[in-house]
């Protein structure tokens, strides 16, 4: 049996430890953390069971891993393989979000029900939305220019999309300097908050596709499921837990209070 030491026990060492095991390779993951799941990771806020004598846990904080949009395929099977108590597996602690609410600084949550638009009143209520004054106020011209450059993406082939788009920056491609600060802010620079890109360096191959899966989804109802508690104890605990179970598995990380839980 071969032995294959795996650095790193986030998302993607906790991956590859269960696709390796599957495939009877012996594993064993170093963290150079106490605790396993990296960027993906949720912790105690310090403190925060201070004033409790009853034992209560503390508050739990999340790193950031909140955001499961339905064209993750992967990652949802990985979770299907995962063992929870109660639940055939970890993938069923994923909750289909009703709306997405956007935070804006001085201004209202902007709302929108997943699987919209379904209806006249929908189209009106994102119209509103865009182009209204307590909405995103968002120039017609600009909404328009959006939604054409997105109907020549997405009726694009897929030839185009390979060699041409992935050689065209998202922020070029949908004409970004020629928009609104409203058109900047949400339509170039919403791919920092989405995928954590810079527009001006995204191409548009990896932008646009993901703004398509995404438009798909919310459409179909399933933009973004999330996590029915805290990270550490609906996926990666019992992650690591299944994975250890498994007499070829080994893990080594700096010592902490989870082990023992
Ligand atoms: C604020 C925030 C929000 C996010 N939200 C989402 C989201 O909603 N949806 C989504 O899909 N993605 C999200 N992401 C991205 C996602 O969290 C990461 O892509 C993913 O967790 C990365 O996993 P990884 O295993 O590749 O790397 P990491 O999570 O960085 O794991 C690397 C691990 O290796 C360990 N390590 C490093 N060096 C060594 C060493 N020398 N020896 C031993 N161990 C070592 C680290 O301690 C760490 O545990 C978010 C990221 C952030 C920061």
């Amino acid at each position: 049996m071969k032995r294959v030491a795996i650095i790193g026990g986030g998302v993607a060492g906790l991956s590859a430890a269960q696709e390796l095991l599957a495939r009877g390779f012996a594993v064993d993951i170093y963290e150079l953390n106490a605790l396993p799941g990296g960027k993906a990771r949720s912790f105690d806020v310090p403190e925060s069971a201070y004033a409790t004598s009853d034992g209560r846990s503390p508050l739990p904080a999340e790193h950031g891993f909140r955001f499961f949009p339905g064209f993750y395929r992967h990652l949802v099977d990985t979770m299907q393989a995962i063992p929870f108590p109660g639940k055939h597996c970890v993938a069923e602690n994923l909750l289909n979000v009703e709306h997405l609410n956007y935070a804006r600084f001085g201004k209202d949550v902007a709302s929108v029900p997943v699987g919209s638009p379904r209806s006249l009143a929908d189209i009106t209520k994102l119209f509103k939305l865009w182009l209204g004054k307590t909405g995103v106020n968002m120039p017609l011209r600009d909404l328009l220019r959006y939604s054409a450059r997105l109907f020549r993406l997405f009726s694009s082939c897929d030839q185009r999309v390979q060699n041409q788009y992935e050689e065209i920056a998202w922020w070029e491609f949908i004409r970004a300097n020629k928009g609104s600060e409203a058109y900047r802010r949400y339509f170039a620079n919403g791919s920092r908050i989405l995928v954590a890109a810079d527009p001006r360096k995204a191409s548009t191959k990896t932008n646009g596709m993901i703004m398509e899966q995404l438009l798909m989804d919310q459409a179909t109802g399933e933009a973004d499921r999330i996590l029915s508690g805290p990270t550490n104890n609906v996926w990666l605990f019992p992650w690591l837990h299944s994975l250890l179970q498994n007499p070829s598995a080994g893990f080594t990380a700096m010592p902490g209070w989870w082990i023992s839980s």
